[in-house]
């Protein structure tokens, strides 16, 4: 077989931390821009690097270069990194993946946000693991954990997230959780290749967050919301984090197929 037909880009494991830095300074200039088009102060956005799949050095590398926040999206993957960084201070690690409540004790200790919450038992579990006596959390102990709701905003895109109809009364729920604190919501948008086609479904949120923060009478400030290839848009749209992970790590390698 020809080489040529090999579409996978080579995985490289070990980015060089130079190479790091200058996607890391990159990205930042395109948030910078896209914030400006929308008369918006760049420093309101979030770089959260998701880090998922590459090793605890690249993590290290991308510190380095200044970033604060990064995005796991198993915890099992991030306990395996995180005794390697625990010298990065300052550091938000933040997960953004489908979490299962069988994991939540674990998530609730390991990460300073939880951005992926889309029903009101996983967030009890939440917060019913951080009232647990003697509990030792990552962050600081007299803070509530950080969570985020993930909204399904493309009813065909996601398996996960909470469908929009239902939003309004799982963010008066978890508002009402003592250990817990929702500062806004997540969307994963269908991917598509034209990043302009993405723009309604951002827009929809931005709305959809305005209409319930004053239905409930919540603030709900934060909206995670962009990634590698459409995080420009996003930001045009009124996010305040966005999570970037290829356009800065490189490609991931293929996942694997279990038979
Ligand atoms: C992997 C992932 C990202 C980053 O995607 P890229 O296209 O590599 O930037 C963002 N958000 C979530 C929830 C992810 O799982």
């Amino acid at each position: 077989m020809s080489g040529s037909e090999d579409k996978q880009m080579p995985y490289d494991p070990s980015q060089k931390p130079e190479q790091l830095k200058e996607n890391v300074a990159k990205i930042r200039e395109r948030i910078t821009q896209a914030a400006r088009r929308a008369r918006r102060d760049p420093s309101e956005i979030t770089l959260i690097a998701v880090s998922k799949t590459h090793p605890a050095e690249s993590i290290r590398s991308a510190y380095e270069a200044g970033v604060r926040d990064f995005g796991e999206n198993r915890v099992q993957e991030w306990e395996s990194k995180r005794p390697l960084l625990s010298d990065l201070g300052n550091a938000n690690w933040h997960l953004i993946g489908h979490l299962q409540s069988n994991k939540a004790n674990r998530a609730a200790t390991s990460f300073h946000t939880v951005d992926s919450v889309d029903e009101f038992g996983l967030a009890q579990r939440l917060d019913r693991a951080l009232q647990t006596p003697g509990i030792s959390v990552i962050g600081d102990t007299a803070s509530k954990l950080r969570v985020l709701i993930e909204v399904r905003v493309a009813e065909e895109a996601t398996k996960s997230g909470v469908n929009v109809a239902d939003l309004p009364a799982l963010v008066e729920q978890v508002t009402k959780l003592p250990a817990l604190h929702l500062s806004g919501l997540m969307c994963i948008p269908p991917f598509l290749e034209d990043a302009e086609q993405v723009r309604p479904y951002f827009r929809r949120m931005r709305e959809l967050r305005d209409q319930v923060a004053t239905q409930i009478g919540v603030a709900l400030p934060v909206l995670s919301m962009g990634m590698s290839h459409d995080f420009e848009v996003a930001i045009e749209e009124g996010a305040t984090e966005v999570r970037v992970g290829t356009a800065l790590f490189g490609q991931r390698p293929a996942p694997k197929i279990t038979l």
